[in-house]
């Protein structure tokens, strides 16, 4: 079995009626899993909203405080993509709250892999800055946890969001015990603009970032195959016991914001791939999170076909 993690609570962060973050993308995976049967076929997980200091693990007080003070004014936008709405601090506690309990499940176990549909996303939130949709960053608390609670000093994060992650990056950027693996479409000004092959970490964290830039136009089977060679090389470096995917799915070839020519079948063969490195090196333990993925009829076609894989590994 996966674990399953949702809330309707996600839905209330609202973005406004003209946003490509809306609310609606988690709806419409929830009704779709639910009507497809594949929620039934899940554990239903549980988890607590993070409180402020967890969050200030790995986010200054000044960015908590700032998105804080915003939600209670009633809401007001951090830069012109990432707005902020009474209920979005509440909200944002949550999200990072289920990605944490995720690791504890499958850590933990009997079951050892997690699907955390949350929102907002996370992986453009950087330790200083919340950005790009994002305010806190939940993949990256999920992996501080893992290591403070879970003693474990081998984590990789796998970002396939058609964004690079940058926030993550910087989280990690020095650290030796989280490495960061992130494949995303570079180029012609596409946002954030980071993530070159040549960033690769610094210091103790030298050689744990694997950055694999794809320019607008690569073949999909020329993706894969550079992920598989970014994954195996980041594998055999890292040896995870744990590995966490921002799981995005906006390099499909009809996302109206990434379009990376991706279909859905691309998605299926990456989670495959994701999933070999995990029963190879960590008993198969992953924690999927939802990122990105603006195309409301493909994004729950694709949040389907992810799942039925780590269904089928999770047993
Ligand atoms: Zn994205």
């Amino acid at each position: 079995m996966t674990v399953l993690y949702t809330d309707p609570l996600f839905q209330k962060h609202d973005t406004g009626k003209h946003h490509p973050e809306t609310a609606r993308r988690l709806s419409a995976i929830v009704e779709h899993l639910d009507k497809s049967g594949l929620t039934a076929k899940c554990a239903a997980g549980t988890y607590k909203p993070l409180t402020e200091a967890q969050v200030a693990r790995m986010h200054s007080a000044e960015q908590i405080q700032t998105v804080m003070q915003m939600a209670e004014r009633g809401g007001g936008s951090i830069d012109n993509d990432t707005p902020v709405s009474s209920e979005s601090f509440r909200v944002a506690l949550a999200a990072a709250g289920a990605c944490v309990a995720a690791v504890d499940a499958v850590m933990n176990g009997p079951q050892r892999n997690a699907l955390c549909l949350v929102r907002p996303p996370g992986h453009h939130a950087t330790p200083t800055q919340s950005m790009g949709f994002c305010l806190f960053n939940n993949i990256a608390l999920a992996a501080n946890h893992a290591r403070t609670t879970h003693q474990l000093s081998r984590i990789l994060i796998v970002d396939w969001d058609v964004h690079h992650g940058n926030g993550t990056q910087d989280a990690f950027f020095e650290d030796p015990e989280v490495a960061f693996l992130s494949v995303h479409r570079y180029g012609q000004g596409f946002y954030p603009g980071t993530g070159a092959a040549n960033e690769t970490g610094t210091g103790k964290g030298d050689g744990r970032i694997f950055n694999e830039p794809i320019r607008f136009g690569t073949s999909r089977k020329d993706y894969l195959t550079r992920f598989s060679s970014v994954l195996e090389k980041a594998a055999t470096l890292v040896k995870p016991e744990l590995v966490l995917i921002s799981a995005g799915f906006d390099a499909h070839a009809k996302d109206p914001i990434g379009a990376l020519g991706l279909e859905v079948e691309d998605f299926v063969e990456m989670t495959k791939r994701v999933l070999d490195v995990a029963r190879t090196h960590a008993s198969g333990r992953v924690v999927s999170c939802l990122e990105g993925g603006y195309n409301l009829e493909i994004l729950p076609l694709a949040v389907q076909a992810h799942l039925e894989e780590l269904l089928a590994d999770g047993k």
